[in-house]
């Protein structure tokens, strides 16, 4: 029978079972539609990533002698949406099967879903081969507890997966978990290195899309585009993070510092949520490089790293699954405020949010702990809605799909899911801030007061979103210490804390 194969651009997985072996009967199709362009506004680096993997994938694939179809936004015969290209394309090639792997998306997945009961013939859906677990396996795993705790999961997948445990499946280095190693301020001597970068001309491409009109944001160099855009890219760039990077990973993996914004992150997430390289392989290559290397690599940059791929990414995915729709509207604390003009622009005081902002908009990138504990906390203390912030953070990452997007932000960053994902608000003032960054030296604002001339504004925002959300998370075991140095407060402090919040709130667009 004729087969027509669906390749979405996030599933360009070169070792995937269906390439294997070249069959005349099979026909591959990958597309560019307008449909994927305005669900959100992307950055522009994110639509230039994924435009260049899936046209680089496409050839390669053809290389290999396999039949392939590819839509170019701009081609003549593009209907700009998944379903009316394919029926097209099932009548004109006398289509007998259609096949497609498992969208990580839930609207692509209802699209296809329907779309495949909607055609007249036969449809089959295969799986991505791609992660470690099935889509349901974090829903069965927490059946009957009451809460997802990411710990619990995370042993379950060493112990499963028999990733750093011995033979008695007790965790090698004596301990699960080296979290407490994970949070230290860059020392100023440990040697940093460039990000490796890739350097492509993408010039053709960012034309092609202005022509287009489509709809983006934020900076590119379009003489070099940095990011990875095949597998063997991913490998290059996996290859790099071992070399030189690990050995200092866990330890500054939460540290900030305005001179350098990747510091000792891997940079794999664009690559990896493509599926251009795989979460076993990347495990594999760290734990080989650290046994290769013991002297030099210790366990808790290991073990750190492998807690994010086989513990919180695949955690993440799973939630995703178990959660959605639902999910996607949720607004525990109520919040309704819109994002200050300054995340599409740049053009703030705070040097914190002005670093990582930036970042952001020039690099379609920034690494955790600017996205959780500098934006994130910035917008949850600002009572922004969690629609505009998850809209924002869609569009401006490049490695922002919907699964790892969502829970991260809505969950982990913004407790609007009121507790699913993590079990209380990531928030802080200035203090932390200071400990983790070098942000605050030179900064306008004063990270040592409350109120009054260039007070920090996250110092009264902190304290004001705890008085704000009283009746939410004062029962909250977890934050209760919170409210019982608000009650030790002196009133008149709270009062200024409360005032000098108001205003801060009302000049939200000039910070
Ligand atoms: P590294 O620090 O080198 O970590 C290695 C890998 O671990 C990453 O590539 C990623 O695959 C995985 N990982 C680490 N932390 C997480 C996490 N919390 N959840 C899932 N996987 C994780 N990640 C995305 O891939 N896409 C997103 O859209 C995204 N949005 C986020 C939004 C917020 C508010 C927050 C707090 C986190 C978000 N993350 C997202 C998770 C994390 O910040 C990024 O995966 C990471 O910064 C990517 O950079 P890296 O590859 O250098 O990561
Ligand atoms: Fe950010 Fe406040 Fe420090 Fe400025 S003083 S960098 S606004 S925490």
């Amino acid at each position: 029978a004729k087969i027509l194969r669906l390749i979405l651009g996030d599933q360009l997985n070169h070792s995937h079972s269906w390439f294997k072996e070249k069959n005349n009967e099979v026909t591959y199709v990958l597309m560019e539609v307008m449909q994927e362009q305005h669900y959100v506004k992307h950055h522009i680096q994110k639509i230039v990533g994924f435009f260049s993997a899936m046209r680089q994938f496409a050839s390669e694939l053809k290389d290999e002698g396999h039949q392939v179809i590819y839509y170019y936004l701009d081609a003549q015969e593009n209907q700009q949406n998944f379903t009316q290209n394919l029926n097209w394309l099932i009548q004109k090639l006398g289509i007998e099967k259609f096949e497609y792997q498992m969208p990580d998306e839930y609207r692509l997945d209802q699209q296809f879903k329907a779309y495949s009961k909607s055609i007249s013939i036969p449809s089959a859906i295969f799986d991505t081969e791609h992660f470690y677990t099935t889509k349901e396996e974090v829903k069965e795993f927490f059946k009957g507890k009451k809460q997802y705790l990411m710990e619990n999961f995370y042993r379950y997948m060493r112990k499963k997966h028999h990733i750093l445990v011995d033979n008695n499946l007790d965790p090698v280095g004596g301990q699960w978990n080296f979290d407490h190693e994970n949070r230290k301020k860059y020392d100023g001597k440990t040697p940093l290195k460039k990000p490796l970068t890739f350097k492509r001309d993408v010039t053709d491409l960012v034309k092609m899309l202005k022509q287009m009109e489509v709809p983006s944001f934020g900076k590119i160099t379009q003489k070099e585009f940095s990011y990875p855009i095949c597998r063997e890219d991913g490998l290059a760039l996996l290859a790099y993070f071992c070399d030189e990077l690990l050995p200092a990973f866990g330890k500054y993996e939460d540290a900030m510092l305005k001179e350098h914004h990747t510091l000792f992150h891997s940079c794999l997430s664009f690559a990896l949520n493509l599926k251009m390289i795989s979460p076993q392989e990347v495990v594999n290559q760290v734990i080989s490089t650290w046994k290769l290397n013991q002297e030099t690599i210790d366990m808790a940059q290991v073990e750190g790293f492998v807690r994010q791929v086989i513990g919180w990414r695949e955690y993440m995915r799973g939630i995703y699954w178990a959660e959605m729709p639902q999910f996607a509207q949720q607004n525990f604390l109520e919040n309704k405020n819109a994002l200050p003009s300054w995340f599409w622009d740049g053009q703030v005081k705070m040097n914190c949010l002005k670093q990582c902002i930036n970042n952001s908009l020039d690099n379609a990138y920034a690494h955790h702990i600017q996205r959780l504990m500098v934006i994130g906390n910035f917008t949850l203390l600002a009572g922004c809605h969690p629609d505009e912030v998850d809209k924002w953070y869609l569009g401006v990452y490049a490695d922002a799909a919907e699964w790892v997007q969502i829970t991260n932000t809505r969950g982990m960053s913004q407790f609007a899911d009121g507790g699913i994902v993590g079990s209380k608000p990531y928030v802080a003032s200035a203090n932390y801030i200071n400990k983790m960054s070098n942000y605050c030296k030179g900064c306008v604002y004063d990270k040592d007061k409350r109120y009054g001339n260039k007070a920090c504004p996250l110092n009264s925002l902190y304290w004001n979103f705890y008085l704000t959300h009283e009746n939410k998370l004062k029962k909250n075991q977890r934050v209760s210490m919170m409210y019982r140095l608000l009650e030790k407060m002196e009133p008149l402090e709270i009062e200024k804390i409360k005032q000098q919040a108001t205003i801060y709130l009302q000049e939200i667009n000039t910070l």
